[in-house]
C-alpha cells in the first residue's frame, strides 16, 4: 500500500463558476486524495471571485488566497485594484499577489497595457513583502525585464510553466519557483518535460490550474480539472526526476512552504 502523498496544488481557480455547485466538496475531495493546501488566485476584476475564495479560506485554513489582475484583464487595472491588494496584504488575507503577468499568445489586453499592469502590481507586491504568481506565455524576456526594472526581490511562482529552460534559469536566479501543470502529462509535451527534468529540485512545484488543463487520464473535451488531480502531474514529474512519488510530494510541498508558509495559516479576507 502506497502512503498517501502530502501534495500542494500551487494554483487552482476555485473561484470560477465551474465550481459553484460543489466548491467546498471539491476541496474535501482534494484533502481526501492527500492534497494538504491549495493556493487560489482571485481575479480582482470579477466581483464574485475574491468572496468565493475568501469563503473557502475561512472554512479551510489551508486554502490560501492570492489576488491580482491577470494579463488578460490588464487593460482594466485601476488604482483601486492596487489599493485593494495592499489592504488585503496588510490584514493577512492574501499570501501572494497574482496571478499577474504577460500573455502574448492570447493578447486579450494590448501588450503595453499588460506590461504596465505587471509593473504596477510588482511594485505593490514589493511594498507588501509578498511573493508574486507569474503567468507568462511567450513573454519570458519581458517578464525578466519587468522584474529587474522594478528591482523586485520577493520571488514567487512561475505558474503553469511553459517557457524555455533559459527563462526558468534566469528567474530561478531571481528567487522564483517553477510550477508545472497537467500539460506535463500531455503526449505532445516532450520539450516541456525536458525543461522539467533540469529544474533544481528545490525549486519545483506542481499545480492543476483548475478548472483548466486536466491532466491525463482526466483530460478530454469539457472535462473539469480539480485539485485532487494534481497527483497525476506529480506522478509524471517523479518519474522524470527518478524519484519516488512520496519523495517528489515531500520536496514540492517543502518548496511551497518555504515560499508560502501555510501550516499555521488563518488569514481572513
Ligand atoms: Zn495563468
Ligand atoms: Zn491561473
Amino acid at each position: 500500500m502506497a502512503n498517501k502523498p502530502r501534495l500542494v496544488d500551487s494554483h487552482a481557480h476555485l473561484d470560477m463558476p465551474e465550481f459553484d455547485a460543489d466548491r467546498a466538496e471539491t476541496v474535501r475531495r482534494a484533502f481526501a486524495a492527500g492534497i494538504i493546501a491549495v493556493l487560489c488566485p482571485a481575479d480582482l476584476t470579477r466581483a464574485a471571485s475574491l468572496p468565493a475564495i475568501a469563503a473557502l479560506a475561512e472554512e479551510f485554513p489551508t486554502v490560501l488566497a492570492a489576488a491580482g489582475v491577470h494579463a488578460h484583464q490588464a487593460k482594466d487595472l485601476s488604482a483601486g485594484h492596487l489599493d485593494e491588494i495592499e489592504r488585503l496584504a496588510a490584514r493577512g488575507a492574501i499570501r501572494a499577489v497574482g496571478e499577474i503577468g504577460l500573455d502574448y499568445h492570447y493578447d486579450f489586453s494590448p501588450a503595453g497595457a499588460q506590461r504596465e499592469a505587471l509593473r504596477a502590481q510588482l511594485a505593490v507586491a514589493a511594498k507588501t513583502g509578498l511573493p508574486v504568481i507569474i503567468h507568462s506565455r511567450l513573454a519570458g524576456a519581458d517578464i525578466i525585464a519587468a522584474i529587474d526594472g522594478e528591482r523586485f526581490e520577493n520571488g514567487g511562482i512561475l505558474h503553469c510553466f511553459t517557457e524555455d529552460w533559459e527563462t526558468a534559469r534566469a528567474l530561478i536566479g531571481r528567487g522564483f519557483y517553477v510550477s508545472f501543470s497537467g500539460i506535463l502529462t500531455f503526449p505532445g509535451a516532450g520539450a516541456l518535460r525536458e525543461v522539467a527534468a533540469q529544474i533544481p529540485l528545490d525549486r519545483l512545484l506542481v499545480e492543476t490550474d483548475s478548472p483548466y488543463l486536466a491532466p491525463v487520464p482526466y483530460r478530454g473535451p469539457g472535462r473539469r480539472n480539480e485539485p485532487a488531480f494534481v497527483v497525476e502531474t506529480a506522478r509524471v514529474l517523479a518519474a522524470l526526476r527518478g524519484l519516488s512519488f512520496e519523495a517528489l510530494a515531500e520536496v514540492t510541498t517543502r518548496n511551497f512552504a518555504a515560499l508560502v508558509p501555510f501550516e499555521k495559516s488563518g488569514g481572513r479576507c
